[in-house]
């Protein structure tokens, strides 16, 4: 076994919550450890999550986009895939930005090992890797492990039942693919095997799409899919067994309820936390009932000197949110103030159109009793989009009758995941309709129809037509 000492600060798990925690305390003059159990860095969102998911989507948007040309009188033919050239484009976006991450590590002079980290005790956590066994002795530790996909109980181990992970190899390209779970992984899915050519039909349990975002905001999205996919929503998988070449799938829901037949099925129907086996009871490390790891504002854990972040310490489970905790946990560590309490973390469905939204929801604040006044811009009413052929959208948004300043807002439409940055600025600013409104906004733009929806709250526009 290969003893070390002397660190500030272990890392464990290298996903965009521990490098980010390791670039910070670097920074901050602490000696780090990065332990991570992958061979490259950069987590789920890097390697199996948010990026490789992008580069596929990229490929998906512009195979439909060709498609629906053909009202500017503008036709292709039928898009020729090659699926080793789009896996090795995704290989190699991930190569580089994961080679990158290792550049970022070595300027810093961060010691990075690969292996699984167990805690041992309450200064040491023990790496098992290629190499063998290291002992590493810590000050501080922040641990950052992530999460892993649900599966669902009594769901046979077949490799026709796919998680996330093995839905972006694409091994293979069913005919028939179903897709449990209408959120936002299960519906970027649906749209990289469709462009591909599976048939695609959604159960969701809810009674919408995107559940968490209100109703009228994925209605654009739903339309436009509803055309394209079988969605059942408000439906529950009651039973799956493979067969010898398909899947059969029961489903009981408010509208059908049957069996239907599947050469694949992908679960997405959530993450659970990395939190067990890795030998935190022993250190009385406080979990919720979920397990997720239970954090203060500090990102310090139960136990003083262990601090966690990311998807580990709960939703929203994003990489952004996994990024600001762990600038935290290194500034704290580092001894500087340093809390984390964003006013808001954006969400974005990197579907086709968009949906993104930010703050409080309509629906929240209904739940909430709060007093709120609506703006919502259509996008029908938006040169820009009429002139894109993206009018299929909506902005909407919130604000306190009260205090004036803005709640909530939600874009459906293209590049929505761009545009509701502003709406995040101007909720961390205080921002009122008055302040959106009179800030001139170039046209025609997309990001125009956030301003007219302010300012059909502050009353400058009262008519759309
Ligand atoms: P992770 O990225 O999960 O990294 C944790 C790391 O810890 C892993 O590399 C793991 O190997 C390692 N580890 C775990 N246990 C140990 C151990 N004992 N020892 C050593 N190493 C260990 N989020 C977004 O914000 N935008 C998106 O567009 C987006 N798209 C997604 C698409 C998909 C298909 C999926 C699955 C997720 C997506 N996410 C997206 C979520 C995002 O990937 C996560 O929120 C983010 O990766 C969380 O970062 P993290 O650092 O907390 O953990």
């Amino acid at each position: 076994m290969n003893e070390q000492s002397g660190f500030d600060v272990v890392v464990l798990g290298g996903g965009p919550g521990g490098y980010t925690a390791a670039f910070r305390a670097a920074d901050l003059g602490l000696s780090v450890c990065l332990v991570e159990q992958r061979e490259r860095l950069g987590g789920v969102c890097l390697n199996v999550g948010c990026i490789p998911s992008k580069t596929l989507l990229h490929a998906a948007e512009v195979i439909e986009e060709a498609a629906e040309l053909g009202e500017y009188g503008v036709t292709f033919g039928a898009p020729q895939i090659n699926v080793d050239a789009l896996l090795a484009r995704k290989n190699t976006v991930i190569d580089q930005l994961t080679s990158g991450l290792d550049t970022l590590c070595s300027k810093r002079k961060i010691t990075r090992l690969n292996g699984r980290g167990v805690v041992e005790d309450r200064s040491t956590v023990v790496v098992t890797g290629k190499d063998g066994e290291h002992r590493i002795q810590f000050k501080d530790i922040i641990i950052a492990t992530g999460s892993r996909p649900f599966s669902l109980p009594g769901v046979a181990d077949d490799p026709r039942i796919w998680d996330s992970t093995r839905a972006l190899e694409i091994n293979e390209i069913p005919k028939r693919l179903l897709i449990i779970g209408g959120g936002i992984i299960g519906l970027e899915m649906a749209q990289i095997y469709s462009a591909l050519g599976s048939e695609i039909t959604i159960i969701e349990m809810l009674d919408q799409l995107i559940p968490p975002a209100d109703k009228d905001l994925v209605q654009p999205l739903f339309m436009k899919l509803k055309n394209r996919y079988k969605i059942l929503t408000a439906t529950r998988v009651t039973g799956m067994v493979p067969g010898e070449n398909s899947v059969a799938v029961t489903f009981e829901g408010k509208k059908e309820s049957g069996t239907g037949e599947f050469d694949a099925v992908l679960v997405a129907v959530g993450r659970r936390p990395n939190s067990a086996e890795m030998g935190f009871d022993k250190v009385g490390l406080q979990l919720d009932e979920r397990g997720f790891v239970t954090v203060n504002d500090k990102q310090r854990t139960s136990v003083a000197h262990f601090y966690a972040i990311g998807d580990v310490v709960g939703e929203p489970m994003l990489a952004h949110k996994a990024v600001h905790e762990g600038k935290v946990a290194a500034e704290v560590i580092a001894g500087h103030v340093s809390v984390f309490c964003p006013m808001t973390i954006p969400s974005v469905a990197y579907t086709n159109p968009e949906i993104a939204w930010m703050g409080m929801t309509e629906k929240e604040a209904k739940g909430k009793k709060i007093d709120y006044d609506k703006g919502k811009f259509p996008w029908g009413a938006s040169g820009r989009a009429l002139s894109a052929g993206v009018s299929a959208g909506v902005c909407k948004v919130l604000f306190d009758k009260e205090s004036g300043r803005i709640l909530g807002a939600g874009i459906c439409g293209k590049n929505a995941g761009e545009l509701i940055h502003e709406a995040v600025l101007a909720l961390e600013m205080g921002a009122t309709a008055e302040d959106i409104s009179l800030t001139v906004h170039a046209h025609p733009t997309l990001a125009e129809t956030f301003a007219f929806a302010a300012e059909i709250v502050d009353g400058s526009i009262t008519d759309l037509l």
